[in-house]
């Protein structure tokens, strides 16, 4: 069998995944990444119910141990700095997780372990500083159909397989609903923003949050540790804040920490030293900001013929805490679905990838949206401004935590029915 030539678009989380898995079925891969280096930054992320079994079935798992961050747990405290709710990390290996979970590491680390696995595969190539421009494609009853693409740089390619992992905003899923369609991202009103400061004595070894009363919009800020010399802050906010969309829009690094800077400043806890730092320290400049979004396709609207989505691109869900369990996952089903067909007699090239990403879609979604919708119930729920309703969740957290209803409650118990099916076809080499 001729092998597959495959292209993803996309180098984070899900774009690595998934050329390993193809890479398992001989298939030709280029994996382009538009920065010019591998993009290993980021914040803290985290694997947890699929994605665990998933990592180890990848053969990654002491490397990721091995990169953990060693948090605590997660607790909230007031604007005076007391703890009002403390979730301990969990570490009892039974798959269950808290807000911290088992398996949390830096996104870099991640993707570095990630690219890792096909560095030195002669199947997979990587390019940096490569992007598309557009593309065509056969009609899905050619047999051995193709996608025509067009580089940046002018080249141009066919592929059996086009993957659009290039992230919430991904221009592959632009291209691929075509002019005209509508954009499918979901936005919420808020933004995340996060930067590193330099430590100072005292700052925890907990993912500590905290909640500032404020008159017109909701503030969360908080602090993370990987690393002794660095503690990281999380920004959340909720509201109407224009400096902050105009500075999104802007993308331009100044007026994204003027703007941050300025809704923190008077909010308290240690806010002063984290706007000094934006304003002034050069550790804050890895400041990376996004809004809270969900991208919601239509059923069916994953793939359009041999062009697939995959990660963000396909189903995000800004910080769901699911980002990159449904990356690893994602990947696997869809490798494992066209596996299963090019491993059938009759079945043609293009039949195996159309219909493999279709059976993708259909598998998967129901896992990959579970948490879509929940937007307006988390925010009321966890983002309130009002001082009375700042101490209600404290009194709730306090109650949760004593319960363990952090366990109980979470994410992986709703999703723990949903099965993963095996793919054969991708164990052996
Ligand atoms: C720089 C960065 C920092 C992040 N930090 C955090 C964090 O701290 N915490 C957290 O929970 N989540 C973070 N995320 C998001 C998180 O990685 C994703 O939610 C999740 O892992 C899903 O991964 P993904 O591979 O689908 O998308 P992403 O991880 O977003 O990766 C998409 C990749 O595609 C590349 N790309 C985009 N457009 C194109 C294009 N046109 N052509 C070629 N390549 C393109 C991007 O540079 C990026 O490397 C971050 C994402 C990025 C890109």
């Amino acid at each position: 069998m001729d092998p597959l030539k495959v292209l993803i678009i996309g180098g984070g989380v899900a774009g690595p995944t998934l050329a390993y898995w193809l890479s398992r079925i001989g298939a030709n891969i280029t994996l382009i990444e538009r920065s010019p280096n591998m993009r290993a930054t980021g914040q803290q992320v985290d694997l947890r119910a699929h994605g665990v079994p998933m990592m180890q079935k990848m053969g990654i798992e002491a490397a990721v141990r091995a990169a953990s961050v060693p948090e605590a747990g997660t607790q909230l405290v007031d604007v005076r700095g007391r703890v009002k709710a403390f979730f301990p990390a969990e570490r009892s290996g039974t798959g269950m997780q808290s807000f911290t979970s088992e398996y949390e590491i830096m996104r870099g680390d991640l993707v570095r372990i990630l690219y890792g696995l096909t560095e030195t595969r002669r199947n997979v190539r990587h390019l940096f500083g490569a992007t598309v421009d557009a593309f065509t494609q056969d009609d899905e009853r050619d047999p051995d159909g193709k996608v025509h693409v067009r580089f940046a740089d002018g080249r141009s390619e066919d592929y059996d397989l086009v993957v659009g992992a290039d992230g919430a905003a991904s221009k592959t899923r632009k291209m691929m609903l075509g002019p005209g369609a509508p954009d499918p991202r979901f936005r919420r009103g808020s933004y995340i923003g996060y930067f590193s400061v330099p430590a100072a004595p005292g700052d925890s070894d907990r993912g500590t949050f905290c909640h500032l009363p404020g008159r017109d919009v909701s503030r969360v800020v908080g602090t993370r540790k990987d690393r002794a010399d660095l503690t990281r802050v999380y920004m959340i906010m909720r509201g109407k804040y224009p400096p902050l969309d105009a500075a999104y829009q802007s993308g331009a690094l100044a007026e994204l920490k003027k703007a941050w800077g300025d809704l923190y400043q008077d909010g308290g806890w240690e806010c002063r030293r984290f706007t000094e730092a934006l304003r002034h320290a050069p550790e804050a400049d890895d400041l990376y900001c996004t809004p809270f979004e969900e991208v919601r396709l239509p059923q069916g609207g994953w793939s359009r013929g041999r062009v697939v989505l995959l990660g963000d691109s396909a189903y995000c869900q800004t910080a769901g805490g699911f980002g990159c369990t449904w990356s690893l996952v994602g990947a696997y089903v869809l490798a494992g679905e066209i596996a299963t067909l090019r491993a059938r007699a009759g079945v043609s090239r293009s039949e195996a990838v159309i219909q493999g990403a279709k059976n993708y879609e259909e598998r998967f979604r129901p896992l990959a949206t579970a948490g879509h919708g929940g937007a307006q119930i988390f925010d009321y729920l966890f983002l309130p401004r009002s001082p009375l309703g700042i101490g209600l969740l404290h009194a709730c957290a306090s109650a949760a935590a004593y319960f363990r209803l952090d366990r109980k409650a979470s994410m992986e118990t709703r999703v723990a029915s949903l099965k993963l099916p095996d793919y054969p076809e991708l164990e052996g080499e």
